[in-house]
């Protein structure tokens, strides 16, 4: 037998998986399944964009390239970045497949064994996984009591953080509750960081679709630039999630240190890929702004919805998810297959909505916020109209 580590072992699958893993074995059945579980946009990839991944295979772009980026590229993200007020030097970008991998090359980067980690609740479901992998320990701060809302939290916030605090992960807007931070909200956090000398991540990967608020980059901020490592991706902005492209961006000397991993681990990041990302940064505008207004609508559209059904949303200004209240009164009782534990409420709900409704979404527990579901709208108005349809029509909502 395998003796794994305990690295490994600290760490849980996927509680979305399980969602999407139903979903598909389900539609492999044959069911109509609406899929709102996704974090993808439900768009094809820019035109311009796949023509410069096919014109860099064309010609001939298939080797490494330098551990951390084309300099095309890295001048490319770092133009992009002094464009919202980060001070940015192309030999501060690593040029990672994915944000993900850019995520968790920063953990490694800067988590020891006992470090405290702080999120901030609901987060996405990787952040923790990434602490414990890194052998960090989590401190948490809720803000579903504050409509998701960072700026009424900072109290608590100041309450959680202490010098003993290593970092502290923001996602603005943010997956799961599309909450975009108020500037006030973020010169909070800059307070703090700078009080405790903490190191701040910014996920910065919805910044692009942002609806009836403005996106502020954290280390825009006075004080930030140099505690804050800005991480960003191409899958969201331009539909491109299995392309696979994403960035850091630190001062000093976390590049170098970062970039340790980074070459031992994945050497380089696709290298047609990066040619694509030059014309994606370059060229795309039009394109992003047409999805963005289409994720408005159906945002609206959902919330007419939710509305007529009296589910009251605290709906977000940014990204493609909201989190709805949910009312386990339906399915109460239910418990897990091996039918020892009660299941938390949420994940009952959304076992009967994919069950009874054919309707896929998350879990908050998934996040830390038992007690809500997350819907992507990444999905067209008639599949939106119909999954809200299915839920009122089995008195899930
Ligand atoms: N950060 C957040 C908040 C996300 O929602 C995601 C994707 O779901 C990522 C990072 C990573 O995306 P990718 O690795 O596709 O760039």
């Amino acid at each position: 037998a395998y003796d794994f580590s305990d690295r490994i072992e600290r760490v849980a699958p996927s509680a979305t998986l399980a969602i999407s893993n139903l979903a598909a074995e389900k539609e492999a059945e044959g069911a109509d399944i609406v899929d709102l579980s996704v974090g993808e946009p439900d768009f094809d990839t820019p035109d311009n964009i796949v023509e410069a991944g096919k014109e860099a295979l064309d010609a001939g772009h298939t080797g490494y390239t330098s551990s951390n980026g084309i300099p095309p590229l890295k001048e490319a993200i770092a133009e992009k970045l002094r464009g919202t007020g980060v001070d940015a030097d192309a030999d501060e970008v690593i040029v990672t497949p994915g944000g993900k991998q850019a995520l968790y090359e920063t953990f490694q980067t800067l988590i020891d064994e006992g470090d405290e980690v702080v999120l901030l609740d609901p987060a996405w479901v990787s952040y923790e996984a990434m602490t414990k992998l890194a052998g960090g320990d989590l401190s948490r701060v809720d803000l579903a009591p504050h409509g998701f809302q960072l700026e009424p939290a900072l109290d608590e916030l100041t309450e959680t953080v202490s010098d003993d605090t290593e970092l502290l992960v923001v996602n603005s807007p943010s997956n799961p509750t599309g909450a975009v931070f108020s500037e006030a909200a973020l010169e909070g956090v800059r307070d703090l960081a700078v009080d405790h000398d903490i190191s701040v991540i910014s996920d910065e990967i919805y910044e692009r679709i942002v609806y009836d608020a403005e996106h502020v980059s954290l280390a825009s901020l006075d004080g930030m630039s140099d505690r804050t490592i800005t991480v960003n991706g191409f899958s969201k902005a331009y539909s491109m999630t299995g392309w696979r492209l994403g960035y850091i961006h630190a001062k000093g000397d976390f590049v170098g240190e970062a970039g340790k991993l980074h070459s031992h681990s994945v050497s380089c990041a696709v290298n047609f890929v990066q040619h694509a990302g030059v014309e994606a940064l370059s060229n795309t505008d039009e394109s992003v702004e047409e999805m963005r207004q289409a994720f408005a609508k159906r945002r609206d559209l959902l919330v007419d919805l939710f509305d007529e059904h009296g589910v009251d949303v605290d709906v977000g200004d940014g990204a493609f998810y909201m989190m709805i209240p949910v009312d386990d009164s339906e399915v109460q009782g239910t418990s897990d297959a091996s039918g020892d534990e009660p299941r938390a409420d949420d994940q009952a709900w959304c076992e009967a909505a994919i069950e009874e409704a054919s309707v896929a979404c998350v879990p908050g527990s998934a996040f830390n916020a038992p007690g809500y579901a997350r819907i992507s709208y990444a999905a067209s108005a008639e599949r939106l109209r119909e999954a809200v349809d299915r839920l009122v029509a089995n008195d899930l909502l």
